[in-house]
């Protein structure tokens, strides 16, 4: 876990550098304020940070200010560490939205329980978003935390004049798997399916459930054509598939029906304009037989 020092005593700060590593932690320090927001707004940046209070440039109290209004894509944990230990100092930064003031000179073992229940906390917090962004069957993005990662995909290629594809593949007849061989039977393939999005997935594709037997992969820096035979290695792969169940006597064999359709950045894209031109262009797919790919209209 990484942890973001600010401190502008050099003593101080090289005292919490040396411990903070030695206690297994990835550390970052700065010496005031404005600084440390500009790690903080970094990709990747810690989510624990420990603040002194008194300091040039921005004060640690002004700090934990700023970090509270402004959002932050995960929760961050302020430690204050300072010198000033009267009671309504102690309030004050606690008013400012610390989550724990320690009075300087620290104890050492202390501020190590300390940044442990702040551990704990940001653990809690990334456990508790994971279970409320993904779908449990499958483990695949729920709709609404796919339709977020679309968002923020939507203004990084509108910025940067980049692309990105839609892969949106839908199993053919899985009615009929849930009535020949069982609902539980049928969950099992829903598992294996997701499993082989995944593998013809690159680390930062993700993938969507957007209904029962309907999933959707977002592919980032993809142009159409790319999508394309990507989408056409998935369908291949989908029906060299053997999926045995544990009680089930035979294997079920599977296909999909898959649209393509790529980010238009001339015209006002949304995650629904997008959607509906995969959508269109896999229900072209099942009109002309099924288990085929389709690209949508992409002019
Ligand atoms: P098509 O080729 O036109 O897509 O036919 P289909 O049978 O796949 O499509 P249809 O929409 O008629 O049926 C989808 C089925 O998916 C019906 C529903 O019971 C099943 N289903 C939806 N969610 C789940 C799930 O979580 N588990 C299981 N086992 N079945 C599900
Ligand atoms: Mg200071
Ligand atoms: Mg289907
Ligand atoms: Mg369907």
């Amino acid at each position: 876990m990484k942890v973001l020092i600010v401190e502008d005593d050099q003593v101080t700060r090289r005292l919490l550098e040396a411990l903070l590593k030695k206690w297994g932690y990835e550390v970052l320090s700065t010496c005031e304020g404005t600084e440390a927001l500009e790690e903080l707004e970094k990709p990747e940046a810690p989510n624990l940070v420990i603040s002194d209070w008194m300091m040039p440039g921005m004060d640690g109290l002004e700090l934990c200010r700023k970090i509270r209004k402004t959002e932050s894509s995960g929760y961050i944990y302020f430690i204050i560490v300072t010198a000033r230990g009267e009671k309504q100092c102690v309030v004050e930064g606690f008013e400012a939205g610390a989550d724990d003031y320690l009075i300087k000179p620290f104890d050492r073992e202390e501020l190590k329980c300390r940044i442990q229940i702040g551990k704990r906390i940001i653990d809690l917090e990334h456990r508790l978003t994971r279970l409320a962004s993904t779908d449990a069957l499958t483990g695949a993005l729920n709709r609404r935390a796919f339709t977020e990662k679309v968002e923020i995909e939507i203004h990084r290629a509108t910025r940067e004049n980049a692309t990105f594809s839609f892969l949106l593949a839908d199993i053919d007849y899985f009615k009929k798997v849930n009535d020949t061989f069982g609902h539980q039977a049928g969950d099992f393939v829903l598992q294996k399916f997701t499993e082989r999005l995944s593998s013809c997935s690159r680390p930062y594709d993700f993938i969507g459930r957007y209904g029962g037997e309907e999933f959707v992969m977002c592919l980032p820096g993809t142009d159409v054509l790319q999508a394309r035979s990507i989408a056409e290695r998935l369908r291949r792969e989908v029906e060299d598939m053997s999926i045995q169940p544990a009680d089930v006597s035979q294997s079920i064999q599977i296909t999909a029906s898959i649209g393509v359709a790529s980010f238009r950045l001339a015209s006002k894209e949304t995650v629904d304009s997008i959607t509906m031109r995969a959508d269109e262009a896999m229900y072209k797919a099942k009109r002309e037989g099924r288990n085929r790919v389709c690209v949508g209209n992409n002019r």
